[in-house]
Parts: C-alpha cells; structure tokens; sequence
C-alpha cells in the first residue's frame, strides 16, 4: 500500500537552473505527495519529511511535525553541522547505483593515468617531449583504497576487475601498516571528526617514495600544505583531487598551478537527478506505508 499524502519540504543551496531540475525530477518522482519549496508559503507545522541539498543552517530547526530528512548528496558532513538540526529525526543520504557507478569510473580513470604515466604523456605533449618510459603490469601496482562504504567497495571491485592488487583499509587495522607498500592511495572516506586531515605527512611518509594520492572524499581529509611538502620532496609523484577545502578552489591556490596536481572541479561522481530522484521516491513510499526508511545516516558516527 502506497500509504498517506507526504508534505514535503524541498530545501537546498543550488543554483536556480540546478534547482529547478531538482523540483521538476522529485515531483515526478513522487507526484502522489504535496511539495513545496523554501521559498513558498508553506505551512511549517504541516511539513512530515524534508528533501534537502545542503540547507541553510536553521532551515530545519522549526518543522514540529518534522518526521524524516532525505539528502540529496552522498556525504552529509555539512548538513550534520548544522547544530539546529532536529535530533529525533532520522536522516538518509544519498545511495544512488548511477552515481556509484560514475565513481568507480573517475577512481578507474585517475588510478590508470598514474599506472600508465599518461598525466605524464600530457605534460610531455605540452613541452615537445617525445619519450618513452617502463610500463608496469596491473597487478604490479598496489592501490590502497581508504573507506570500504558504498563507493569505497564499488571502485575496488571496479579496480580488481581490472587486475590491480588492491586493499581495502578497514578501521581494525593500523592506516600506516595498511599504507606500506603501497603505490596509489584513493580516499573514499566520510569526513568525521575521526577522518578529518586523515591525509597527512605520516599517512606519505609510510607509502613508498613515489607513491600518488586520489581524494575524492572530503578537502578537509587533506592536510594540504603536507601534501605540497610531499610533492616537493618526491614523497609523493602527483595527486588526483577532486574535492578542497574550500569549493570552489581560490583563484590564487597553489594547487591550480603546480605540475604534479590534477584538480577537478568535484565532479568524480555528480548526483543524478533522474536516479537520484527515484531512490528519494522510494524513501518517501517507506515512510508513508510506515515501512523501514534506506541508507539511514548514524548520528553518532557522523555518517
Ligand atoms: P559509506 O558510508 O557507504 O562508507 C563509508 C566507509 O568509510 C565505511 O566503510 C566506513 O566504515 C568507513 N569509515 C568511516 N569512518 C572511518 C574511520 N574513522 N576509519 C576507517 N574507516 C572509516 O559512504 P560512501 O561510500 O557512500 O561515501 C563516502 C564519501 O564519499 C562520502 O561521505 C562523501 O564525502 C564522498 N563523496 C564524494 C563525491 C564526489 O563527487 N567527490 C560524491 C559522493 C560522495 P564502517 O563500514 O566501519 O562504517
């Protein structure tokens, strides 16, 4: 049974034009509920679940009837930082099998460029160089992937499929011990209290002169001036990163101009409105037939 008629508030920082492909998806997605937007004048004291994309602080804090929040993002550090947020509240992030895949892609792209040397290539291209360098098997480079969540497990199977020798650090086992030996690390982790700046000097010192990083987490996950004195002193070849403290990245950040980074603009795994909105609908038909609510976020973890 499809259950009662949802009001349904939808809150976000977007852009109008992202914000308008958002409401149009979520209502035909679940078009049986009442929505309204941030901007409308809704009736607080009638809202029963929130769909929200990182909502202003306080947005949430005056809904009594309030019963469920739905993330349209996968990482939920900025939302859970809103200290207005209602405690009771369970709240879902955003489990999406699209946006896993495209995840697995970008991890597939970044770890193949470093195996290959194409970042490389690239550079030689744009100096004239023409020059060959030794090219190693698949399974001869060893990939430490750092989160075993969702994505973190979906980019190493992808990776495993394709003949790395990779290993999945787990919270049980000492992150130096797990980072010995290992040429490529790739962050996947929530960003926590725990994972803050988890990516730091000691983290490079344990992996092999030469190793490279891929964060596609959190910037905050990254200490980033030892990652600059990595890279100086050959600790580090190059790093992939997708995500920076502050987004987007300042004009006059190092990162931008130096040889060894490749930035790109938080893009390794975009939410798909036409999915995404799908796995929101279906939350939704849960909490109206009062049956169990998907991918529900710890509190106390902070994931
Ligand atoms: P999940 O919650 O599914 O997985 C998180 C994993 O991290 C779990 O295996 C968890 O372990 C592990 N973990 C958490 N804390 C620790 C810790 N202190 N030590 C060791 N392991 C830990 O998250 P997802 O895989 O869905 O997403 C991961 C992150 O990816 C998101 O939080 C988000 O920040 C980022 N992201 C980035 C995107 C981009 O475009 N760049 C897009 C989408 C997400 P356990 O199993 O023990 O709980």
């Amino acid at each position: 049974m499809s259950g009662a008629k949802l009001n349904i508030l939808f809150a976000g920082r977007f852009d109008a034009k992202e914000r308008e492909v958002w409401w149009q998806a979520l209502r035909a997605a679940a078009p049986e509920h009442h929505w309204w937007r941030e901007d409308e004048a809704f009736v607080a004291a009638t809202i029963d679940a929130a769909v929200v994309a990182n909502p202003t602080p306080g947005a949430l804090a005056r809904l009594p009837r309030l019963r469920f929040i739905q993330s349209l993002w996968a990482g939920v550090d900025k939302l859970l930082a809103d200290a207005t947020l209602p405690l009771h509240v369970p709240i879902a992030r955003m489990v999406d099998p699209v946006m896993t895949a495209a995840m697995a892609e970008t991890a597939l792209w970044a770890v193949l460029s470093l195996h290959r040397g194409f970042f490389d290539y690239a550079q030689q291209q744009c100096d004239g160089q023409w020059q060959q360098h030794p090219q190693r098997r698949a399974d001869e480079v060893p990939v430490l992937v750092l989160g075993a969540g969702q994505l973190g497990s979906a980019v190493a199977g992808r990776l495993t499929a394709q003949g790395y020798a990779v290993k999945r650090w787990q919270r049980s086992q000492s992150l130096l011990a797990a980072a010995t030996g290992q040429h490529i690390v790739i962050n996947l982790l929530p960003l926590t209290d725990a994972t803050r700046g988890i990516l730091n000097a000691a983290l490079f010192a344990a992996l092999p002169p030469g190793a490279a990083l891929i964060n596609l987490a959190r910037g905050a996950h990254l200490v980033e001036a030892d990652l600059l004195a990595a890279l100086a002193s050959g600790q580090l070849s190059r790093a992939v990163l997708d995500v920076f403290h502050q987004e987007p990245l300042p004009a006059d950040h190092p990162f931008w101009q130096h040889p060894r980074i490749t930035v790109l603009p938080h893009v390794a795994a975009l939410t798909d409105e036409r999915s995404a909105a799908k796995v929101v609908a279906r939350n939704l038909q849960a909490l109206a037939a009062g049956q169990p609510l998907q991918h529900l976020v710890d509190r106390g973890r902070g994931y």
